[in-house]
């Protein structure tokens, strides 16, 4: 490098690092369509298949008005209690306003629908999640066409790519359901919207009002990827990366995970164990999430130099090589995401499920490593084991993929599981090892939600 092209990048980089602007541009681009792993259901009903009576156990549904109208003078002080803690704890939270506070005693008689819009408020989550009744139904299952939900009812997505509108069943008030299909179904509901479009950059009137500030990174215009802030956590980056881009550490799961437990605890305490099941699905797709490599590491299998180098690059105007690394790891973050919704739903329509993507699900031989999750197991545990994989996962994703940098990987009909089958055979093994770990993660760090929120402590 000449000498002055050194010393202009040295006073570029320092004035952006300033401005919190070097990879600015990458990270603008990095998750704009990924889901951490895809339809966390097929997950969540392996992981606590294993777990003792929980196959039998059944809880009746309740609508949200139900349950907000009898809670309705109890729920703020739970609520309040959390603000505390993620104020206190969370180093780059934004507070709630006071504004969005739940009702209190002003909410008791309300009815459902104004329950409904301050409680959705108070969490500040999507204000279009109508938070109905349902239960997703296992691939290969038909569900009669007069009790499919509504998909609007669901998500405020038009479709999720992952997720066929037809598994989804309406569910009535009243109705006794098992509890797995309960937590597994509700594994999902992040996915379909909650955290969707709730920045004040996002164009959206709850954005206004939420507090949360401009969008971290992630794109904003793309609908999909300003949820990425929430589903990701980049704990275990260098040092040298967080200096130059410090509003990756802008995430929320530790918040999300924490708010949904304490939801979870208090719906069980007060006698609603409908929505002590359902909370406990939402903070358990958090959890999941970061047991997706993609979701733990900026880019893996690139060095900190590297990310910091190609992001003053970029500022100076030699976009190549951030186009080329944000093409990629999207590219690489959907293949890994293809590859195990097509393997693992394709296992359950065959009832193979000796898969070992299934069966790592099962696989309870690691539990004694994380048997309770607690509030620093997501970064220290969770996160950390994540991030400590992904050059491996992410090196091996292209040795049996090699077309994975170039494919247009969200192709609806694209099939990365049949594409795999074309690989050595050596190579399809490791890949299946590697995936298979993250599912037995995956598989550990649910069951270590349930047990902490489970007040009969079945699976302890
Ligand atoms: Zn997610």
């Amino acid at each position: 490098m000449l000498a002055g092209t050194a010393s202009l990048m040295n006073r570029q980089v320092s004035s952006w690092v300033r401005q919190g602007g070097l990879l600015g541009t990458l990270a603008v681009l990095l998750p704009s369509t990924a889901l951490g792993w895809s339809n966390h259901p097929l997950c969540t009903w392996q992981a606590v298949a294993v777990m003792p009576g929980m196959a039998e156990r059944v809880v009746t549904a309740e609508t949200l008005g139900s349950f907000l109208g009898d809670v309705s003078d109890r729920l703020p002080a739970a609520l309040e209690g959390e603000e505390i803690w993620a104020r206190a704890h969370l180093p780059f939270y934004a507070p709630r306003p006071d504004a969005l506070r739940f009702g209190g005693a002003s909410a008791v008689g309300k009815d459902a629908a104004s329950l409904r819009a301050g409680f959705v408020h108070a969490i500040r989550v999507n204000e279009g999640m109508m938070l109905d009744l349902y239960v997703q139904r296992l691939p290969g299952v038909g569900v009669p066409a007069e009790r499919v939900l509504p998909w609007s009812s669901a998500s405020v997505l038009e479709s999720l790519e992952d997720t066929e509108a037809g598994s989804l069943e309406r569910v009535s008030e009243g109705d006794v359901l098992r509890v797995a299909d309960v937590v597994a179904t509700a594994t999902n509901e992040p996915d379909l919207g909650l955290d969707i479009g709730l920045w004040a950059d996002s164009g959206s009137a709850q954005g206004g009002r939420y507090g949360y500030g401009a969008q971290p990174f992630g794109n904003p215009h793309l609908s999909y990827g300003t949820q990425a802030p929430f589903h990701m956590g980049f704990y275990h980056e260098s040092g040298l990366v967080y200096r130059a881009a410090g509003y990756l550490q802008h995430t929320y799961p530790e918040a999300r995970i924490h708010l949904f437990m304490t939801l979870s605890r208090f719906a069980f305490a007060q006698g609603h164990p409908y929505w002590g099941w359902r909370f406990a699905g939402w903070a358990i797709h958090y959890v999941q999430d970061l047991g997706q490599p993609y979701h733990a590491r900026v880019l893996p299998g690139v060095g900190a130099l590297t990310m910091v180098g190609i992001g003053a690059l970029d500022m100076l105007g030699i976009h190549g090589p951030q186009v080329a690394a944000v093409t990629r790891v999207t590219n690489r973050h959907i293949v890994l995401e293809n590859y195990q919704y097509r393997r693992m739903s394709a296992a359950y329509r065959a009832h193979d499920m000796d898969d070992p993507l299934l069966a790592a699900l099962r696989d309870t031989s690691d539990d004694g490593s994380l048997e309770r999750l607690g509030a620093s197991s997501v970064r220290e545990i969770v996160s950390a084991q994540s991030a400590a994989v992904a050059d491996e996962l992410d090196a091996q994703l292209v040795r049996i993929f090699p077309d994975a940098d170039v494919v247009v990987a969200d192709a609806a009909d694209l099939d990365m599981n049949s594409v795999s089958r074309r690989a050595p055979a050596a190579e399809q093994a490791s890949m299946t090892r590697l995936v298979a770990d993250r599912m037995r993660q995956v598989g550990r760090d649910t069951r270590a939600v349930i047990r902490v929120l489970d007040p009969e402590g079945v699976g302890r």
